[in-house]
């Protein structure tokens, strides 16, 4: 090979020197480069000997499949509400011609079930590695995303483009990793850890584990299953949960959900967890944007030295930076920093010192890699946030995890609360609160299909289209109403 390389360059020099300049490169086919990348060029013969394969394009995308889901989860409460019987989700499967299956799991709700059922037939006959050309078919469908500001809502989606975007790219990136044989994680640029840390995430709930048991609970239930199903109302009901599920799962860090009772009972019960787990255990409480500037600071300070961070305390950026100013504690966002047009304004502002990145409305693993880039330009610690979930998106979650370079904290994960699973092998294995990066080419996860058609069937009889977490607290207390400040 070496020989026939110095021969190519020898060809090209000679050539070079004589009048036929202009003619060699016609020859060679190369007009449009410049020399320096002409003299070291291969052609493709050599390349071909050298790899002993010829050049190929993919496989093409023969059909998309999206299926709506519904899977058990407990009353749970969050400052939107309260957690309906059954969480939704979109399982969404690539199939290519040579029938390579590549898969995701989208936002649930028939709004994303739409979305991409409208959007798929645009993608047929395209190639899965070509990423960038299928993000631009589906924004010519679409229409280019403005950046959302999140506003008074209690929760949304960034857009369709980058939610669907993102459930197609994981999918792809399945199928490219089943062909070249390499898992996700080497795809996002390799792995930078072998096991992902996750933080045990903790929820005031009712009484009741969900589903077709509702507010009931089953009595032969034990361990963390039990103490699921226990209601967790006070800082000592809070304290009984992350006991349970740090037994369970060995987390090494501790969130709460938030935003649900009056500020200095939430804060009561972050003391109680220091209080029974010591100061080796990192803290973080999340109460979803529902304080008043003056109530973030105050309460700030109180859990000064307490807390690894505070996750969004207040609404919009503006009011994040204010309350940063006033207090030593880092501030973590998967609320005001949502999308790459918010950035400008996050580092003018101050808004936050974490973003809380999410595959599934950052637009892919690809684009919350580029995210960890800008928190690292920025000096921004990132980490993941989390929604209702099984295990193709802790898959990919981990695959992420196990790429990003700078990680500075465990992720978040719902999974703990969830029982089912779509894939096959049933559920993905914790040990000391962190999940191993999956071996196998892609994702490393199948999907169940028996399992999907059960979790289908369960959608369809749930009677369920949306997430409406206010529609579920008023059928415990009615009349109830979501404040975006309530405190
Ligand atoms: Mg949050």
């Amino acid at each position: 090979m070496i020989n026939k390389n110095k021969h190519n360059r020898e060809k090209a020099k000679e050539a070079l020197s004589a009048d036929n300049r202009r003619d060699f490169i016609k020859k060679a086919g190369l007009g449009a480069l410049g020399m320096g990348g002409m003299l070291f060029l291969p052609d493709e013969k050599v390349i071909a000997q050298n790899t002993k394969k010829t050049f190929k394009t993919g496989p093409k995308i023969k059909q998309i499949n999206v299926t709506p889901i519904a899977f058990t989860d407990p009353p749970v409460l969050n400052a939107a509400g309260l957690h309906a019987p059954y969480a939704l989700r979109n399982i969404v499967e690539v199939i290519t011609d040579d029938n390579i299956s590549g898969i995701s799991e989208m936002h649930g709700g028939i709004a994303n079930t739409n979305a991409l059922e409208a959007a798929k037939g645009l993608l047929i006959g395209k190639d899965p590695f070509q990423l960038n050309e299928i993000k631009r078919t589906l924004q010519t469908h679409f229409g280019k995303e403005e950046a959302q500001k999140r506003g008074d809502a209690a929760y949304w989606n960034n857009g369709q483009l980058s939610t669907v975007f993102g459930a197609v790219e994981v999918a792809c990136l399945d199928i490219m990793g089943k062909i070249t044989g390499r898992p996700v994680v080497d795809l996002l640029g390799g792995k930078m850890r072998e096991q992902v840390p996750f933080a045990a995430y903790l929820f005031y709930k009712y009484e009741g584990a969900g589903g077709k048991l509702g507010f009931k609970t089953d009595n032969n239930a034990k361990g963390w299953a039990a103490v699921r199903q226990a209601k967790a109302l006070d800082p000592a009901g809070i304290v009984a949960e992350a006991k349970g599920m740090c037994e369970e799962f060995g987390f090494k860090s501790i969130k709460l959900k938030g935003g649900v009772f009056e500020p200095q009972k939430e804060v009561d019960a972050m003391f109680a967890l220091r209080e029974a787990f010591g100061p080796d255990v990192p803290l973080r409480v999340d109460p979803n944007a529902l304080w008043k500037v003056e109530t973030g600071i105050k309460y700030g300070k109180m859990m000064d030295g307490l807390l690894e961070y505070l996750e969004d305390p207040v609404r919009s950026q503006e009011n994040m930076a204010k309350v940063r100013k006033e207090i030593k504690t880092p501030l973590a966002t998967n609320m005001c920093t949502t999308a790459f047009e918010h950035i400008p304004s996050s580092i003018a502002l101050g808004s936050e010192d974490i973003i809380l990145t999410d595959h599934h409305y950052w637009g892919g693993l690809k684009a919350s890699m580029d995210v960890g880039r800008i928190c690292e330009v920025f000096g921004r610690g990132i980490s993941m946030h989390s929604n209702s979930h099984l295990g193709i998106s802790l898959a990919a979650m981990v695959h992420l995890g196990g790429a990003l370079p700078y990680l500075t904290t465990a992720l978040d994960t719902h999974y703990p609360w969830q029982s089912e699973e779509v894939i096959t092998g049933g559920r993905l294995k914790f040990e000391e609160g962190s999940v191993q990066v999956p071996q196998g080419p892609g994702l490393g996860v199948e999907l169940d299909k028996k399992a999907l058609a059960l979790l289908h069937k369960n959608y369809l009889d749930s009677g369920l289209t949306k997430r409406d977490d206010a529609k579920e607290m008023q059928k415990v207390q009615p009349g109830w109403v979501f404040k975006n400040d309530r405190w």
